[in-house]
């Protein structure tokens, strides 16, 4: 499902469009001159349904080079390993994140709270994943016709990385992971690797990057309104209150 001219969704769970496992983040590809890269990974629970949709775009799912993630968490994460496999594509997330990920670690990922209080099924495992290498703030990756860039934006979790698309005509898209949804709610949660005030300044210093587009991990996406709910978000945290959550 192509949602810009080189933007495509490929899962999404229950809250979104219900493509894939409802246990899925949004899993993006993003289609560069040079090479093709899948925002996120999905639980593991559609790895089939994920590979399906990216040839039903018209992409050669042997043609995703990186799997970029934005942080370590089961619904974004624990489908890298399988989606690795099957695309032959390197993985790519935040160093903190590629700890967690290479030890399978339940814990700093949070997947082990998480699974207990219901947010996954018993058979949703978080495996042990060959990260190939970790992706760094500032960071960024030319996919042809396009450049790629790494931004650290901790507070949803310890190392949560967004991803900004600038594209020639001057866009700027952002996938933003669990930062923010298109209806300016936030993902705040009580596990360890949350912090409220990081979040803010998160939030705030995107809200001046010049951002058009909003690729969120969850939810609807929003192609070209995405300065305005970065601007209300960086008010409503300009308070010392935070936006709603999504639950
Ligand atoms: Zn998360």
């Amino acid at each position: 499902m192509w949602v810009t001219d080189r933007v495509a969704l490929v899962g999404s769970g229950r809250i979104g469009y219900g493509l894939t496992s409802p246990f899925d983040c949004n899993v993006y590809v993003i289609r560069g001159d040079r090479q093709n890269v899948l925002i996120d990974a999905g639980c593991g629970l559609s790895t089939d349904g994920i590979v399906g949709r990216i040839a039903d775009a018209g992409i050669e799912p042997a043609s995703i080079a990186s799997i970029m993630l934005t942080h370590s968490h089961a619904d974004h994460a624990a489908g890298a390993a399988g989606l690795s496999v099957r695309l032959e594509a390197e993985i790519v997330a935040p160093a903190k994140s590629a700890q967690a990920l290479r030890q399978g670690d339940v814990q700093k990922s949070a997947f082990e709270k998480a699974q207990q209080a219901g947010g996954y099924p018993a058979e949703l495992e978080y495996p042990k994943t060959t990260v190939a290498r970790a992706i760094s703030d500032g960071e960024t990756i030319d996919i042809g016709g396009a450049r790629l860039e790494a931004v650290l934006t901790r507070g949803h979790s310890y190392d949560h990385t967004v991803y900004i698309l600038h594209e020639l005509d001057g866009r700027r898209v952002l996938f933003g992971g669990d930062l923010l949804m298109a209806d300016g709610r936030v993902l705040l949660q009580t596990t360890k690797d949350c912090r409220l005030d990081l979040y803010a300044e998160a939030v705030q210093d995107l809200a001046t990057r010049g951002i058009t587009g909003l690729m969120p991990g969850h939810g609807p996406v929003e192609p070209t309104e995405a300065a305005l709910i970065l601007a209300r978000a960086a008010a409503q945290f300009a308070t010392r209150i935070p936006p709603e959550t999504l639950r």
